[in-house]
């Protein structure tokens, strides 16, 4: 098997073996590290009906993170995908109504992001070995509210890493909330910014590509490296559950082997759906992708338009980490549609200065939305249904898929991929329920919704309210980089 370097959709000739790419994050011309060519699967599928996660884990991974041998890969992946999650299933698909959910929140921060940032840390440890790495590696994150807290439970006392998360003061939910700044750990960071999650990522950006920055904190012994969707590590563990969650769509008589379905993606930073994208091109049957959009509908209009337009206000709604403007990982779905490097760095100017571009549509995609009252009553909708609780960021999927239908009378088997425990936004939530919850407390609401859902609260919030805050520093946005340097040289 040949080893698939990774190159950057900017251009700069230098290739890097993918555990490199995992180190550094992002490429030194701020563009994003993409494989050279997809690898196709070297298994069927009948043979992956036999596969844990675990065992689909490493068939998937290895022909993308080929430079890290057998042994390696088998341990990142045991230690992640372990009784961490509770389900043996890590990633199952159920069924309410007619819908399917792929439910990928049964880690320890109730949310998606925990099926990659399980896994990154091991993934970093060992590439930073692998390449003789001696400083210490920071990771710097902006969140919208999951990858946050989702990291800082990945890496907290990681030997040889330190983590600062950076959140938008007023844009995460009050759990979300509380779960980061109760955060333990002597390595650990989490600061609130003044501003949106657009601005703490471009400030976050900024620094990966400061050469100053970097040279100075090299010499006091410190590499930054991001748990962002921008760093492939992320990305290529979630190619996993796509496959996996055919395999459970076949078992379940579903499918037959071979048809095609579609996946309808909760979509913000453009991370979890390209990894079905990469799926896909890797062999997966898939027909549409079908992207879903909050009001901040940036990719809805996109996908009908062919013109990305971030020239409009920002809306905060009960799908916070889907409130998000600029989609990073949106530049590697344009590089894979022309591979014209070019062209890329010319768009993504273009991006920077107007805050506008053109583009070629990729059919491959649909694009939907759901307003907020749109998303709201579509999770009362399917509970008064079926019983089913669907979170907020799952609603906007389950509404835009319905409308999809509505528009195009596509009837391919489809699966709502869920990214949240609905126990993460339980005030929304029951807000949607009924109408009465208006005024109820955040944490009552979590006790109120094992009430009304007869599901239990998860593990890992019960009680959340009564833990210390262990981190209060509130910031501007301006400050990011200072702030950076004082908490590690001082
Ligand atoms: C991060 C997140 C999303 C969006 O995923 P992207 O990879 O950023 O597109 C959707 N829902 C939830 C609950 C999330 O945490």
């Amino acid at each position: 098997m040949s080893d698939i370097m990774y190159k950057s959709t900017r251009g700069s000739e230098k290739k890097v073996t993918a555990s490199m790419a995992i180190v550094q994050g992002i490429a030194e011309d701020g563009g994003l590290f993409v494989p050279e060519s997809i690898p196709a699967i070297d298994f069927t599928l009948e043979e992956s009906l036999s596969y844990d996660y675990r065992e689909l884990a490493y068939r998937v991974l290895r022909l993308l993170l080929t430079d890290y041998t057998e042994e390696e890969l088998r341990f990142c992946i045991n230690n992640a995908y372990d009784d961490k999650f509770d389900t043996k299933l890590i990633a199952p698909v159920v069924s309410a109504g007619k819908y399917n959910f792929l439910e990928l929140f049964h880690g320890k921060t109730i949310a998606f992001k925990d099926m990659a940032l399980s896994i990154l840390p091991y993934l970093l440890k060992t590439a930073a070995r692998k390449n003789g790495v001696k400083e210490d590696i920071v990771i710097l994150t902006a969140t919208s509210g999951d990858t946050g807290k989702a990291a800082l439970e990945g890496f907290a006392d990681v030997e040889g890493t330190r983590i600062i998360v950076f959140y938008p003061e007023t844009g995460v939910s009050p759990v979300q909330k509380r779960q980061m700044v109760t955060q333990v750990g002597k390595n650990t960071k989490v600061v609130a910014i003044k501003g949106n999650f657009d601005d703490a990522q471009s400030a976050v950006k900024r620094i990966f590509t400061d050469n100053a920055l970097k040279a100075e904190l090299k010499e006091k012994g410190y590499v930054f490296s991001s748990a962002n969707s921008i760093n492939i590590g992320r990305l290529a563990p979630q190619i996993v559950y796509y496959f996996y969650a055919y395999t459970q769509m076949v078992k379940s008589g579903k499918i037959k082997v071979g048809q095609e379905v579609n996946f309808t993606v909760p979509t913000g930073n453009f991370g979890d759906i390209l990894a079905g994208y990469y799926a896909k091109h890797m062999g997966l049957p898939v027909n549409k992708l079908i992207c879903a959009s909050n009001d901040n509908k940036v990719l809805f209009d996109f996908f009908e338009t062919g013109v990305y337009d971030i020239n409009r206000d920002f809306i905060l709604t009960p799908s916070p980490s889907m409130d998000i403007l600029i989609s990073s990982n949106f530049e590697r779905l344009l590089y894979h549609s022309c591979e014209d490097t070019e062209k890329i760095s010319s768009v993504m100017g273009k991006l920077s200065k107007e805050g506008k571009y053109s583009f070629e549509v990729n059919k491959e995609f649909a694009g939907e939305y759901a307003t907020t009252s749109q998303t709201l009553e579509a999770v009362k909708e399917l509970f008064e249904a079926t019983n089913y609780v669907m979170d907020t960021h799952t609603a906007v999927a389950y509404a835009s898929y319905k409308k999809y239908v509505a528009n195009t009378g596509d009837n391919t088997e489809n699966v709502i991929v869920s990214t949240a425990s609905p126990f993460k936004f339980a005030k929304d939530v029951l807000k949607a329920i009924d109408e009465k919850y208006e005024g109820i407390d955040p944490f009552k609401a979590l006790e109120e919704l094992e009430k009304v859902s007869k599901i239990s609260v998860p593990a890992p919030i019960k009680g959340i309210d009564k833990r210390p805050v262990l981190h209060e520093d509130v910031i501007e946005r301006e400050n990011i980089e200072a702030y950076v340097k004082k908490q590690l040289i001082g």
